[in-house]
């Protein structure tokens, strides 16, 4: 596959790191855990959207786009990321917030990811839990349209084939390192949400032949329907890469049991994660996404398909701007 056949503009440090987890490996007790550290791509704080928006932002450019828009949760990591890339490539940026978590506590509303939208200058509307977000995202669009702007709507998380671009190229990276450090990866893990990380990922393992099996933790949607919209995307991505065929349904695995009482909403084993980690390997991690992600991993470790495996990398895919929007939710002891 040749990403450079696709346009893409740098927003990212790349590569980005691949480090050892000798403490947590240690209590654990299991294989050798590594981490993928795309939660230091770079931009705004850094995280896995930025991968993907060097593709999409590279299109909006092809198209004149004037204005960009995009939709999420109020704590959307994405959104942020998307925010900070407008602004980097002088374009103004709409964001369309689901109020997906209930009862949320100030820090929520404002802190952590909303307060970097603020400062990047994002307009923000916020709309009911189950809206139609496309057709809020057109509404903006229309309007935009009528002041003489040209709009690129870039869907929720990124997920295209456009975005899943960007998690292709970092399978490409992974191998390429473990290559050079001579590191026979068993398994790559992570967190799954809007799918375009899942589907880039396996297509690039799938297509390079790599025999390194992927797991992604769920943080949203029942695991039929998150596999569904994984394998999905995989087809038409390795599609669009000139690739067909090379996913198949059985390559798609997420497991859903740490998602807890819903999207974003903390668990016990996300809060317990979130600690470990910070205070065994100095590295933070995020309650909606990478915390709950990395709890499924150590369950996993301790008992599930992991078990066996001795080298295992973990796909770090940021968020940790988010823990500022959780201060009253989360446990520090
Ligand atoms: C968006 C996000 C994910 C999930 O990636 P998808 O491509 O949406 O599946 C994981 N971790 C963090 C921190 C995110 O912001």
């Amino acid at each position: 596959m040749l990403l450079s056949r696709f346009p893409r503009v740098s927003l990212a440090h790349l590569p980005t790191p691949l480090e050892h987890l000798p403490h947590l490996s240690k209590h654990l007790g299991g294989p050798d855990i590594y981490v993928k550290r795309d939660d230091c791509t770079g931009l705004g704080t850094g995280g896995n959207k930025t991968r993907k928006l060097e593709f999409l932002m590279a299109d909006a450019i092809d198209k004149k786009a004037t204005a960009i828009i995009t939709q999420g949760a109020v704590q959307s990591n994405h959104a942020r990321q998307t925010a900070a890339a407008a602004c980097k490539l002088g374009m103004s940026c709409d964001l369309v917030f689901e109020k997906r978590v209930g009862d949320a506590p100030e820090s929520y509303k404002n802190s952590g990811n909303v307060l970097l939208d603020r400062i990047y200058g994002a307009r923000i509307r916020e709309v009911e839990k189950g809206s139609d977000m496309n057709a809020e995202m057109e509404a903006v669009a229309e309007q935009l349209r009528a002041q003489g702007e040209t709009p690129y709507i870039i869907p929720g998380g990124g997920s295209n084939v456009i975005g899943a671009l960007g998690y292709i190229d970092c399978a490409l990276e992974i191998m390429s390192q473990a290559n050079s450090a001579s590191l026979p990866v068993d398994h790559i893990v992570h967190a799954t949400g809007s799918a375009g990380t899942q589907a880039g990922l396996i297509v690039g393992l799938k297509a390079t032949h790599s025999g390194i099996p992927l797991l992604g933790i769920g943080v949203n949607a029942p695991k039929e329907l998150q596999e569904e919209k994984v394998y999905k995307l995989a087809m038409e991505t390795a599609e669009y890469v000139g690739a067909p065929g090379v996913v198949k349904r059985a390559d798609v695995i997420a497991n859903c049991d740490y998602v807890g009482p819903g999207y974003g909403v903390p668990t016990e084993a996300m809060n317990e994660a979130v600690l470990l980690i910070a205070r065994l390997e100095g590295l933070l991690v995020d309650p909606v996404y990478s915390g709950k992600g990395l709890a499924g991993l150590i369950d996993q470790i301790q008992n599930g398909v992991l078990a066996g495996a001795r080298h295992v990398v973990f796909v770090h895919t940021g968020g940790s701007a988010g823990l500022f929007g959780y201060s009253e939710l989360l446990k520090t002891d």
